[in-house]
């Protein structure tokens, strides 16, 4: 079986993934890369030390696996890194994948990007079904920008995120909370985003890998963020869901949609239908938690198919109940960059 076909052994599904706490797992998330061409403060360290490219799944791998937990019941494919723009050959992987769209067998395509290389992708990521993106974006103030990512160009993502738009790709905009730099401008940013129809997301910082700051000092609460911003706006709650950590709220002057992401002050574990697939072939069932399994190992071990149905099941079986975040320390070694935030 070629890895690009639509042959009926993927197609077939088997029982759902359920975990041993009656979740049913229907999000997979994807790092197709730990490279990224930028460096942001709270995720990656000046100088990272990449994988070696054997250690790195090949597309062809990459589509194997997504495929097989489509086959199993994942209804919607988040690919992410580092930088999933940046891997190459990446638009192959999405073309690849986008057959399971055009089959039925997944809802949703889609990618969280920093922006940076969209204005150029974003025309193919429409045409390959692609209807929704999270571009990330922490300030609209480019020495500020600059400072964050470690050297990158705001204009280009301002650019990228105007050029996905007119592809008509739906923009969710992600912004990590920081309370030195960005705690006073999230009202504009908020208001940024609402004007260009896009709804926006905020995050706390999560204490994942060794940075080269503090981030104790960066911290903000966003129920501190979101007293403060009901002292002026009327937040109303909204239904909207997505099975995921955020919360959302509708700001009633702007009418646009807020998302709050609170996994040090919320927890959000009993409702989480997701797990990861890191770009070396690890799954997590738990962002916050040190479990793995090595699919990648299966899959070069010569699995079948049916091999590598039977360790997704054991993994997913094993997914912990919930997570133990604290800011002081990182809660797991690896950084956000490779396990794909
Ligand atoms: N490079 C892409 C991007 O920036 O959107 C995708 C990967 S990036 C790791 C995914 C998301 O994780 C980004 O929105 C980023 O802001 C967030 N992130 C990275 N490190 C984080 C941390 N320590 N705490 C909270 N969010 C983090
Ligand atoms: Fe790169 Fe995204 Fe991490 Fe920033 S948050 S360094 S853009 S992977």
């Amino acid at each position: 079986m070629t890895p690009y076909d639509d042959s009926p052994a993927q197609a077939v599904h088997t029982a759902p993934l359920i975990d041993g706490f009656g979740r049913a797992v229907t999000y997979l998330r994807v790092s197709v890369t730990d490279r990224c061409d930028l460096r942001c403060l709270y995720c990656m360290s000046e100088h990272m030390t990449f994988l070696p490219k054997a250690q790195v799944l090949t597309l062809e791998e990459l589509d194997r696996l997504a495929s097989t937990f489509v086959a199993l019941g994942v209804r919607k494919l988040r690919l992410t890194g580092g930088e999933p723009l940046v891997r190459r050959g990446f638009m192959d992987l999405v073309a690849g994948l986008s057959r399971h769209l055009r089959s039925g067998a997944l809802d949703e395509l889609t990618l969280t990007t920093n922006g940076t290389q969209l204005e150029r992708y974003a025309d193919d990521l429409a045409r390959h079904g692609v209807r929704r993106i999270n571009v990330s974006l922490d300030t609209l103030k480019p020495d500020l920008f600059r400072k964050l990512t470690r050297g990158g160009d705001l204009e280009r993502v301002i650019a990228g995120v105007d050029a996905a738009l007119a592809a008509g790709i739906a923009v969710k905009i992600n912004a990590v909370a920081l309370k030195a730099d960005n705690a006073a401008e999230l009202p504009s940013l908020i208001q940024w985003a609402h004007a260009r129809g896009c709804d926006i997301t905020l995050i706390e910082t999560m204490p994942m890998g060794e940075v080269d700051q503090d981030r104790t000092d960066q911290y903000l609460s966003l129920q501190d963020v979101r007293r403060d911003l009901s002292s002026f706006w009327a937040l109303e709650d909204s239904h909207h869901a997505t099975g995921g950590p955020a919360r959302y709220v509708r700001v009633a002057e702007t009418g646009g949609r807020l998302g709050l992401i609170t996994p040090l002050s919320n927890h959000f574990c009993d409702t989480c239908n997701r797990v990861r697939l890191t770009c070396t072939g690890t799954l997590h069932t738990c962002l916050g938690r040190d479990d793995a399994s090595d699919l990648r190992a299966v899959i070069r071990g010569g699995a079948t198919d049916a091999d590598l149905r039977a360790a997704v099941f054991a993994a997913i079986g094993s997914k912990p109940k919930g997570h133990d975040f604290q800011i002081a320390r990182p809660a797991v070694a690896r950084h956000m960059s490779t396990t794909g935030g």
